[in-house]
């Protein structure tokens, strides 16, 4: 299991996550699609208490490579409202918009009714212990 912490400040912005080796554990596109539509919500992209290394295509804008999260497993973070953009939650499209508890930016969020909920940590910004 690893933590993710703040390379300025080393502050965990993580739970101890564990690496998705099975994919087929990820909801993807229509599925998401679809609870979101049957109001089912929280279609996490990563299931609960695991991490994605690298994927080469995210489901967040603009953070392809970047590891991904489920944001429950996300610690003491904050969402940065002067970025912040969406309807029911951030749907992450203006760039980095998650904090760790010093205010550092260390990520995206996404999770607004019609996007999967994941955070992308941005791997400049973090490192895994
Ligand atoms: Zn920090």
């Amino acid at each position: 299991m690893v933590v993710y912490r703040c390379w300025e400040c080393d502050a965990a912005v993580t739970r101890p996550v564990t690496k998705l080796t099975d994919e087929t554990l990820l909801q993807e596109g229509e599925s998401v699609m679809q609870l979101a539509e049957m109001g089912a919500g929280e279609p996490d992209y990563v299931p609960e208490g695991y991490y994605l290394e690298s994927p080469d295509d995210s489901p967040i804008p603009r953070a392809d490579g970047w590891p991904l999260l489920n944001p429950e497993d996300m610690v003491e973070t904050t969402l940065d409202m002067e970025v912040y953009c969406g309807c029911c939650g951030p749907d992450g499209g203006q760039g980095p918009n998650t904090d760790c508890r010093n205010g550092h930016k260390i990520g995206i969020e996404r999770g607004d009714c019609w996007t999967v909920h994941s955070v992308a940590l941005d791997p400049k910004a973090i490192y895994q212990e």
